[in-house]
């Protein structure tokens, strides 16, 4: 089968990336002065962060919790600014320790709308890690704690990224060569 686009990150680079923020994470909240007194809460961002979560949170201490929720903000290949999903998001966060995980930062709207409603929903920390940052196109400043990679501004696919639901499989992460849109 041939791949469309060309390798940005193969799936070892990916391995140890994570593993090591895998460490960084356990070690932050491992610390007294941020001791979490309710555990911690992972929640994950569906699709996109499918497999980034999975290895990830397999790595961090056996009390913490993990849950998922599932918002939209892209449609093809590009924003629409808007994100869908979260009125229906409801749950008890009140003085939980949150870490939000995402595929990927790149307009910000995803990530500041769900901080938002983690918030609202009573979270008493919440801090977020990516595995990829774009920030050519940021509308809205998130400050994201953990970050795998900064890259270029261009689409990726692989490892949970999608192009229209297609691709998420792949191991690696590869480029889509933009002549080709
Ligand atoms: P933001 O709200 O920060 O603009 O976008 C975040 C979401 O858009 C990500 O969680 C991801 O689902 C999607 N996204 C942003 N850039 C890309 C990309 O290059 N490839 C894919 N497949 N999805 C992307
Ligand atoms: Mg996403």
């Amino acid at each position: 089968m041939s791949l469309p686009g060309k390798r940005l990150l193969s799936a070892t680079t990916i391995k140890n990336r994570v593993e090591e923020l895998a460490g960084e994470i356990t070690a932050h909240y491992n610390a007294p002065s941020n001791l979490p007194s309710a555990g911690l809460t992972v929640v994950g961002l569906m699709n996109g962060s499918i497999f980034f979560l999975v290895d990830l949170v397999r790595q961090l201490p056996p009390q913490t919790a993990v849950e998922t929720w599932r918002v939209a903000s892209y449609e093809g290949r590009s924003s629409t600014g808007k994100v869908s999903g979260l009125d229906h998001l409801t749950g008890d966060y009140k003085g939980k320790h949150v870490l939000i995980v995402d595929d990927i930062l790149d307009t910000g709207v995803t990530l500041s709308e769900v901080k938002i409603r983690v918030k609202e929903l009573g979270a008493k920390s919440i801090k977020v890690c990516v595995l990829l940052s774009k920030k050519k196109k940021r509308a809205r400043q998130v400050k994201a704690h953990w970050v795998g990679f900064d890259i270029e501004d261009s689409f990726v696919i692989g490892y949970g990224l999608d192009l229209n639901d297609a691709y998420r499989t792949l191991a690696e992460i590869r480029v889509l060569d933009d002549s080709k849109q």
